[in-house]
């Protein structure tokens, strides 16, 4: 037993002897005085600063782990053995706080202990066994400081996603709606998203949860919608090709002569128009005598023959003439941009052509020869006009011999 308890347990004696003593001698005045003075001796001695060298080494001892470097200081003895003067109020003031504390943590050692160990082990790890309290503190409230960033270094990070999500999020729900889908869960996940998060990490994950949980289900829904809409697109896209193809036969037949493929009146009428105050010469061909082959050789055959002259017609023009048929058996040639002259020349050149060309037709090979009126169009004139006068000019063709070109003066 040290100094030290020795003293606790004289004082603690002489607590249970001295009212002893004074009852069995209670007019003892001596007695009395003696024990007063022993007690205060005990007291002074408990309390002296200056220690005797046994009592001054356990409380090296006991302190040294408690005090810093600095109350350590104070404790080194000097050359004598004893304590300075100066440090020996703060020496003795410092040992009661630090006894006091001691006699506390003693009290509560194994359950602070257990508090930290435990509250270390939650957040992380819990220190070694034999790590002292301060230390195990320390390391309680730096394991505290590195949660609380991280959590706040995870805040930022999830607010950051979600501010880049957020367009992707409307756009999937306007997707949706172009769908015709109705979204709830995403308009839900959008609400949830649209809210700050909660400062406590736990409730921002599952707040996080439930809007990833409802992006979950709408993207379900997302995807048959968008399948659903390839469908409905495709069935769409096959209706319009169709539409399409129809559009062009019906534009086609609107505007060619269904048995030789050539213009017919109304696209000469807008070629003419497209032709404007431009000038141009005019052809009206028909085909001499061409009821005679009807009647000899069959409607069919006369058929074969009006393909053929179209053919004929077609590949002695230049692509910016049109050739068309405006009847039975009457064409029409526009010669843009052409002089009377070379009209004239074209005209005959195209007439011989077709006199010297033998037809092949199922009833075997046959030759025709063709009547033709040109008229020279006069810019500002109507194109009527123009087209009576070749018309004219055909009529001559045909009463001057037919096989022949007549050019009649428009104006
Ligand atoms: P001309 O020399 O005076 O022009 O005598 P033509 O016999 O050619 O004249 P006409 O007007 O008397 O006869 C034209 C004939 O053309 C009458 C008609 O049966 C025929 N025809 C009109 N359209 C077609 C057609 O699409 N196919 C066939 N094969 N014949 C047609
Ligand atoms: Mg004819
Ligand atoms: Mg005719």
């Amino acid at each position: 037993m040290n100094q030290r308890d020795l003293i606790e347990q004289l004082l603690d004696g002489m607590d249970e002897i001295r009212p002893i003593a004074l009852a069995a001698r209670p007019d003892d005045l001596e007695l009395r005085a003696t024990t007063r003075d022993m007690i205060a001796a005990l007291e002074d001695i408990k309390r002296a600063p200056a220690i005797p060298a046994p009592t001054y080494a356990w409380l090296c001892h006991l302190t040294s782990k408690l005090l810093d470097a600095e109350h350590g200081a104070l404790l080194k003895p000097t050359a004598d053995g004893l304590i300075p003067d100066t440090a020996q109020q703060a020496l003795s003031q410092h040992i009661e706080q630090r006894q006091m504390l001691l006699m506390q943590a003693l009290q509560d050692i194994p359950a602070t202990h257990f508090l930290l160990d435990q509250s270390s082990e939650m957040i992380g790890n819990k220190a070694n066994s034999d790590t002292p309290l301060q230390a195990k503190a320390k390391h309680l409230v730096q394991l505290l400081r590195d949660h609380l960033q991280h959590d706040t270094d995870l805040k930022n990070e999830i607010q950051q996603l979600i501010e880049a999500f957020n367009p992707s999020l409307s756009a999937l729900s306007s997707l949706l709606e172009q769908a015709g889908e109705d979204s709830p869960e995403l308009k839900q996940a959008q609400q949830i998203l649209a809210q700050k998060l909660p400062d406590n990490i736990e409730d921002a994950r599952a707040l996080l949860e439930s809007a990833h949980h409802s992006i979950l289900q709408a993207g379900t829904k997302l995807v048959s919608a968008s399948a659903k809409l390839t469908e409905t697109i495709q069935v769409q896209v096959e209706k319009l090709s169709t539409l399409s193809s129809k559009l062009e036969q019906a534009e086609s037949e609107a505007r060619n002569d269904p048995l030789t493929g050539l213009a017919n009146r109304r696209a000469l009428a807008e070629y003419l128009k497209e032709l404007g105050q431009k000038g141009f010469c005019f052809l009206v061909i028909d085909i001499d005598h061409f009821k005679n082959i009807n009647d000899t050789h069959g409607h069919d055959v006369g058929d074969e023959i009006l393909q053929q002259l179209a053919i004929i017609l077609q590949t002695n023009i230049r692509n910016t003439d049109l050739a068309s048929r405006i009847g039975g058996e009457e064409f029409c040639i526009i010669f843009a941009a052409a002089s009377v002259d070379i009209s004239l020349k074209l005209a005959d050149k195209l007439r011989l052509s077709i006199e010297t060309h033998t037809f092949k037709t199922q009833q075997g090979p046959l030759n025709i020869t063709v009547s033709i009126g040109l008229a020279e169009h006069i810019v500002g004139q109507p194109s009527s006009h123009t087209f009576k006068a070749a018309d004219k000019a055909l009529y001559q063709s045909k009463r001057n011999g037919r096989n022949q070109v007549t050019i009649i003066p428009t104006a």
